[in-house]
Order: C-alpha cells, then sequence, then structure tokens
C-alpha cells in the first residue's frame, strides 16, 4: 500500500508545487533503526520550580546517550532534538507561565521529527483542585503543539503518579535511572514513537524491569501475536523478534502460507487457528503450555471489518465483528489467565482503533467491539495489577495495510491526510507502540490506550 502523493512531495518538484499551492505538506518521519540515537540533536531540559522530576529525568536522558542541555546556558542559535518540562511543580494556573517561558524562546528550534514531551503528576493526585486544574491544564498546550509545530515533530504529556521513586519503584538510581519513567522516555523520544502524537500517557507505579540491553528489551520473552500473517500483525511479529522475543503467530489456516512465511523470517512458530472457532481458547491454552510452558506477552490483533449501516446489516456482519475482535479476545484471556500462562511481568496488549473512541458511520459493530476493547482494559488493568500483568491498548488511526486500501478513494483520502503529519502511518509504527507496552520496563504502563493516529482529528 502507497502513498503516491507523500513520495511526490518529498521530490524536489514535489516540494514547490505543493508549496505554492498550499497544499498538505507530509514530512519524512524519522522512524527507529537498531542502533540508531534516541534523538537527533540534544535536548533541553526545563523544570518548574519545585519539579520533582527533573533530576532523575536528566540522569534517565544521559544514561541514554542523549546530550541534555540547560536552559540558562543555552545559546539562541541551538537546534534541539527534544524540548522536555518537568512541570510537576506547577501548582496553580499562574504557574503555567513558567512553561510559555521555557517554551516560547525555543518553538522554532526543534528539528523535524523533534519530540515535546511535558510531565506532569496526575489531576487525581494533586493535592488541591488549583493543583489538579493546572496539572489538567497541560493537555491543550500539548496538543495544541502537535498540532502546530509540524515537521514531523511530536508532542506529549506523561502523567507520573507521585509514588514514583518510592522504595516500592525499585529506582536504580546507580545506573542512573528511574526505571519506571525509563522505557517511556525512550519511546516517546525515539523514531518508534514516528506516528504517535498528540497523547497523554499515565505512568503509574508498577513493577518494571530494566532490560540488560536496551536493543534487545524483549530478550528471552515468548510472545503470542494474532493475526499475523499480514498487515500490522506480520509488522508486530518482525518487531518483537527483532527486541529479542521468542514469536508464536497465529492466524486462520487459511492464511497458513502467508503465515508460516513470517514465522520462518522471524524464527518463530506458527499456529494456524481460526480464534471464534469454541475449541481455539483450550487449544491455544495447550500448545502455548506444551511448547513454552508460558506466554509472557499476549497481543491480540486479530480482527475483521463488515461495514454497513446499522439499517442495512444483517446479524451475520455484527455477530462475526463483535465475535473476532472482541469476545475471542475475552475467552482467550479467561483461558490464559484461569491456567496461570501468564506470569507476573506478563503483558495483555489489545488492538482497538479511533472508530472505537469517536464512532464511523457504517461502522457500528466495528466501532463497538474497538470501544468495547477500551472497556476491557478499563475493567482488567486493576485487577491484574496484583499479578503484577499489565493490561494496556493501542488505537491506531489510518495505518497503509489492506483493510484501509478496501476503503473508496475519496474517503481513503481523507482518513490519510486528516491528522497533523498528513499522511498514514505505517503497520510499523503500530507495532513499535505495542513493541513499548509490552518490555518487561514497563510495567508502570498500565490501563492506557494509546493512539496511534499521527494525531487524527477524528476522535481527538
Ligand atoms: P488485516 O486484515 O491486514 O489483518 C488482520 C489479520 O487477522 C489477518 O491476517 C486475518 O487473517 C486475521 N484474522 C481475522 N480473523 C481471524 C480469526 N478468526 N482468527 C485468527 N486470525 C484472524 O488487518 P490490519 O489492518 O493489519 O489490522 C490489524 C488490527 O488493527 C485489527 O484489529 C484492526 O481492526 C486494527 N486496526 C487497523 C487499522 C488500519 O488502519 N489498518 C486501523 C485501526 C485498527
Amino acid at each position: 500500500m502507497t502513498d503516491r502523493y507523500a513520495s511526490f512531495v518529498q521530490s524536489g518538484a514535489g516540494r514547490t508545487l505543493v508549496k505554492r499551492l498550499g497544499l498538505p505538506d507530509p514530512p519524512r518521519l524519522r522512524r527507529h533503526r537498531p542502533g540508531d540515537p534516541l534523538l537527533p540533536g540534544p535536548a533541553l531540559l526545563g523544570a518548574a520550580t519545585g519539579g520533582r522530576l527533573a533530576e532523575p529525568v536528566g540522569r534517565i536522558l544521559a544514561f541514554a546517550g542523549v546530550e541534555v542541555r540547560d536552559p540558562l546556558t543555552v545559546d539562541a542559535d541551538t537546534r534541539f532534538g527534544a524540548l522536555v518540562y518537568d512541570a510537576t511543580g506547577v501548582t496553580d494556573s499562574t504557574g503555567l507561565r513558567q512553561l510559555y517561558d521555557f517554551l516560547h524562546p525555543h518553538a522554532r528550534s526543534v528539528l523535524p521529527s523533534g519530540r515535546v514531551i511535558v510531565l506532569g503528576t496526575p489531576p487525581a493526585e494533586c493535592g488541591s483542585p488549583r493543583e489538579a486544574t493546572a496539572q489538567r491544564a497541560l493537555e491543550g498546550l500539548t496538543r495544541s503543539i502537535g498540532k502546530e509545530f509540524g515537521r514531523g515533530v511530536t508532542a506529549q504529556l506523561v502523567y507520573v503518579t507521585k509514588e514514583t521513586g518510592n522504595a516500592s519503584d525499585g529506582p536504580d538510581l546507580s545506573a542512573g535511572t528511574l526505571t519506571s519513567l525509563d522505557s517511556t522516555l525512550r519511546f516517546l523520544l525515539s523514531g518508534r514513537s514516528a506516528y504517535v502524537s498528540g497523547q497523554v500517557v499515565r505512568v503509574g507505579a508498577g513493577h518494571a524491569q530494566a532490560p540488560a540491553d536496551w536493543d534487545r528489551p524483549l530478550d528471552g520473552q515468548v510472545a503470542l501475536v494474532t493475526g499475523a500473517a499480514r498487515g500490522i500483525g506480520a509488522a508486530l511479529a518482525r518487531v518483537l523478534a527483532r527486541d529479542g522475543a521468542q514469536v508464536v503467530a497465529l492466524d486462520v489456516p487459511a492464511a497458513g502460507d502467508a503465515l508460516a512465511a513470517v514465522a520462518n523470517e522471524i524464527g518463530g512458530s506458527a499456529v494456524q487457528l481460526d480464534l471464534t472457532t469454541p475449541e481455539a481458547p483450550a487449544r491455544l491454552a495447550e500448545h502455548l503450555a506444551s511448547r513454552h510452558g508460558r506466554v509472557d506477552v499476549v497481543v491480540h490483533n486479530a480482527g475483521i471489518t463488515r461495514d454497513k449501516t446499522l439499517g442495512r446489516m444483517d446479524a451475520d456482519r455484527w455477530d462475526s465483528v463483535i465475535d473476532v475482535n472482541l469476545s475471542s479476545q475475552e475467552r482467550i484471556n479467561d483461558v490464559l489467565l484461569e491456567r496461570k500462562l501468564i506470569p507476573a511481568g506478563g503483558r495483555i496488549v489489545a488492538v482497538s482503533s479511533i472508530a472505537g473512541i469517536a464512532g464511523n458511520r457504517g461502522q457500528t459493530n466495528y466501532a463497538t467491539s474497538k470501544a468495547g476493547v477500551i472497556g476491557l482494559v478499563d475493567s482488567l488493568a486493576p485487577v491484574l495489577r496484583e499479578r503484577q500483568i499489565s493490561v494496556n491498548a493501542v488505537a491506531p488511526g489510518f495505518i497503509e495495510t489492506r483493510m484501509t486500501a478496501r476503503i473508496p478513494l475519496m474517503v481513503r483520502e481523507a482518513g490519510r491526510r486528516m491528522n497533523s503529519m498528513s499522511q498514514g502511518g505505517l503497520p510499523v509504527d503500530v507495532a513499535e507502540t505495542i513493541g513499548w507496552l509490552a518490555w518487561p520496563a514497563s510495567g508502570a504502563v498500565s490501563g492506557n490506550v494509546v493512539r496511534v493516529c499521527g494525531q487524527s482529528l477524528l476522535g481527538a
């Protein structure tokens, strides 16, 4: 699936024409390649008075090889790979001025595909209504920066629980890190998050385990990927294997050849199984138990669309979409959890959709199933916290796959362009985001729904 317009715009002749006519200008996004530095330039790190995170974040960045600069000593023409601001010290609305003072002089100095990250305290944990109000206000700032800076720059707000840094969090300060926050900063700064912008990520107090090697953050993990024969699932299988996981790739028997090709390519195993059959959960559990004895990462990616407006939709379309996209996930979670095949440190990641957030014409069945996936995350994450299993969802926007290639041309073109990146995402963008949520180092990230949509206007 190719976006010919984006390729044209990135060519010399295309650039001139697009500028003259004021057409959408999709930038070339910085995507991760193993061995790449986290950022294309230094990070400027600032903090509001009394911020509790600037110091450990400075250490995380330095330990990750980022050159960290101080706002008091930078000269005017320095260009930055990232602007990072600890806003946890902002305790009322007048204090928000400190963000303006930090960001305004450097707003035009962020390199293409650079990053803006603001760190705050979850409003529900704030000590006063004024503090909660100011912390909530940070959302409007970061989301607007995502829409304003352009050139592939992303902007995120990370709410970090006040419990971070307590003894129970296991901070490994000798290694220069606050483990629970480390994986999220690395993901958001790197090219892995190329198509993630305008998001609010919550980092809680769950147990996080730093990897021996950040280039292989899934070393030794067993990961199940459903719907792995093509599209997002195939990209995901490749990313998880690249990051060190042993991948069990599952898809329907009809996709057996494509599935075997993916599994062979990455040295994983293939399971041909239709998830909607009554025997599927037990067969899958037996396979995982006998071959691996456990499954550390479960990614529910298999999904289908059967679009029709509600008045024209037959019951088969309704039933099949709810069954593949939602009920089968519940059945599989139940059996794997009951049989204790997902150990402490386990990860469940479910694929939702921005249609599940915003709704979509002709997709009542699909949007219902995908909103249900978000409900599954909301309800399961607190229950599984005790077992140290995290549960998160990703909600892709317009991703270039066979699913979106079937959309009629004009609707497809609108979906592609109506986001801050003026382009569709690639399967690898969703895969990298799921990869981050699956890392042992991301145990403090649970109950989140992260959109991978280039900050789509839909569901914003
Ligand atoms: P795709 O159609 O290319 O791949 C889906 C895979 O799931 C296929 O290989 C299919 O055989 C498999 N599958 C379907 N039913 C199955 C069953 N009963 N048992 C086992 N496997 C089954 O789709 P994609 O675009 O790669 O989408 C992957 C996920 O991302 C889906 O959940 C989809 O809803 C979601 N999503 C995609 C987009 C997008 O823009 N492509 C946007 C939002 C959400």
